[in-house]
């Protein structure tokens, strides 16, 4: 199941970082650098969802900042 995770398999080389060839006997071979997760493999997330639950932690995490830091105007 597709959980939310930080990181995820980067759709177009499915993780590997690089494209798959496969040579004339059938054998699979590294094929070109895989540019959209740039070799790694994995590609960040980033959501909304994402960003709520760090700013929960954050939030829990500090004390109670004042209500209006500061008004402009
Ligand atoms: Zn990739």
């Amino acid at each position: 199941m597709c959980v939310a995770q930080p990181f995820g398999r980067c759709h177009k080389c499915d993780g590997l970082g690089f494209a798959l060839k496969h040579d004339r006997k059938g054998r699979p071979k590294r094929g070109k650098h895989c540019r959209r997760c740039n070799g790694h493999g994995i590609r960040i997330r980033r959501g909304r969802h994402l960003w709520n639950l760090w700013a929960r932690t954050y939030r829990q995490g500090t004390t109670p900042a004042p209500k209006h830091p500061a008004q402009k105007g």
